[in-house]
Parts: C-alpha cells; sequence; structure tokens
C-alpha cells in the first residue's frame, strides 16, 4: 500500500500550505488581538517566535509520514494483512460511512476526535508524559502562533492518533481533511491574546481564548483543567470544568523555568535526567 492510498490530502500537505495558513492567521490574529487583546502589556512579536514559526512549518512534513504510517498499521491489523481490502476500505471510509452525507461524517468526526484529544491531553498531563506536554506550557507569552508547539511524541499519540482512530472506524478521509482549516483555525483562536470568553451559556459548549489561557496556568489554578480541544462539556462531565466568574487566569508558561528554549533543547527535553518534575 502506497502512502498515497492511505489518506493522500494529509501526507501531501506541502510547506507552501502551512505557509499559507500561517500568512492567514498572522493576518486574522494579528487583528483580533488589536482589538480585542486579553494581555494589553503583552508584545505584539514575541522574542521566542521564532520558535513556533519553526514548529508550525516543519510540522507537515515531519507528521505527514508518520500519520500513513500509523493508519497503515491499523488498517492492516484491522484486515489481518490483506492489502487490497485495505486499500479499498481507507480510499472510501467502511460502508456505513458512505451512506452519510460528507457535512454529517465531519461532524460526528469532530465530536469523536475532541472525545479522544481530551482522555489523551488529560493523559498527558500525568506521570512521565507530562515531560512531552510541558513544552505546550513552556510560553509565557501566549498568543495564536503558540497553537503548534508541541513534542513530536505528544502530536503522534494526541492529533495524529486523533485522525488515525476515525480513520479505523471507517469514516471517509474527506470527512478528517475537510475538519482541517476549521481545526487550524480553532487551535489558533483557543491560545490567541484574547479576552473572549463566549458569555455565561456558550462558555460551556465552546472552547474560548479565556477558557484555554486558563489552562496554561500554574497547577494549583486552571494548569490541571480544561482539557478540551473545542467543546468544554467534556470537561463539565468529566469534572475539569474551570471557569471562575470572579477571577481572571494569572500569569501563563509558569514552567519556562525548566523547559527549553531552544528546539533542540525541547527535543531532548523530555529524556533528559534530572528534571524538576
Ligand atoms: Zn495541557
Ligand atoms: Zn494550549
Amino acid at each position: 500500500m502506497s502512502i498515497d492510498n492511505i489518506i493522500p490530502s494529509i501526507q501531501n500537505l506541502p510547506i507552501y500550505t502551512a505557509s499559507v495558513w500561517l500568512l492567514i492567521c498572522l493576518g486574522v490574529f494579528s487583528i483580533l488581538q488589536e482589538f480585542f487583546p486579553f494581555d494589553k502589556s503583552q508584545p505584539r512579536v514575541r522574542k521566542d517566535a521564532w520558535v513556533d514559526v519553526v514548529y508550525w512549518l516543519a510540522s507537515p512534513l515531519v507528521y505527514a509520514s508518520i500519520t500513513a504510517g500509523l493508519i497503515y498499521v491499523g488498517f492492516m491489523a484491522i484486515f489481518g494483512g490483506n492489502e487490497e481490502a485495505a486499500v479499498a476500505y481507507a480510499k472510501s471510509g467502511a460502508s456505513w460511512a458512505i451512506a452519510m452525507p460528507i457535512w454529517l461524517q465531519a461532524i460526528l468526526v469532530l465530536l469523536i476526535q475532541d472525545f479522544s484529544l481530551y482522555w489523551t491531553h488529560r493523559l498527558f498531563h500525568k506521570g512521565k508524559l507530562w515531560n512531552y506536554h510541558a513544552i505546550h506550557h513552556g510560553a509565557q507569552n501566549m498568543d495564536w502562533l503558540h497553537s503548534v508547539r508541541f513534542h513530536p511524541l505528544n502530536v503522534v499519540f494526541h492529533s495524529v492518533f486523533a485522525n488515525a482512530l476515525v480513520l479505523w472506524m471507517g469514516f471517509s478521509p474527506l470527512a478528517v481533511v475537510a475538519l482541517m482549516p476549521f481545526n487550524t483555525l480553532y487551535s489558533a483562536m483557543v491560545h490567541a491574546n484574547l479576552n473572549w470568553t463566549f458569555g455565561p451559556y456558550l462558555r460551556y459548549v465552546f472552547a474560548s481564548p479565556v477558557f484555554h489561557r486558563w489552562h496554561h496556568t500554574g497547577p494549583d489554578e486552571g494548569g490541571n483543567l480544561n482539557f478540551a480541544a473545542t467543546f468544554p462539556i467534556l470537561d463539565v462531565v468529566f469534572g475539569t470544568f474551570y471557569m471562575p466568574e470572579d477571577k481572571v487566569p494569572g500569569p501563563t508558561g509558569i514552567y519556562e523555568d525548566y523547559v527549553p528554549k531552544g528546539i533542540i533543547g525541547q527535543m531532548v527535553f523530555p529524556f533528559m535526567p534530572n528534571k524538576s518534575s
């Protein structure tokens, strides 16, 4: 099975596509952060912004083949090594999924993936897995660009796994690919320096920048709460929702002291002895 047979649109994401999304987000969120800033004193351009630009541009190159490989292994396991059956299933999805319009599949994929992302994110806050995720909690000045700063192993067992899961279940690759622009923009939005809470009711339905900013505060505040990527109702159901009405999130990036600032340091950080946690 060639990689093209598995999920062409994902694995063919070239670096210029990432560049285009980087420019779109730069345009959209630079303007929004100007008009609705959460932290007015935050610099427009962080000193460590280049680190996140490298993550942004390198991610499609690194994760395309990892994604395809993981999906391939799963399909071969499902079909007991029958490559022909696996290719047919991988290209169009399962028969129950084909019966549904793509928009409906995309909504179901979004819901299932958010459930998966909630639990993998929660797992990455525990034990040794935390060392891989701590990198994401490193930056003190949070903005939209920070949405991509993850250790590769964190990405594989979090977002790559969420994509593989729905494909193994039989959803069309098109439904997964169709969600990518939404996921890119939504993740950038919740990390942006914006004061949006989505009000007293919608805050429970859709993740807002303030909801996720709480997640980036210390473990004595919201740092071990608010795990949902898109739907905070998961945090409500599983008892981890935190958005007090009478407070605003305190400082973020409290792990800056021991998480390395450079990319190489961040890549090897989980494997180094004598970490602070
Ligand atoms: Zn986290
Ligand atoms: Zn985050």
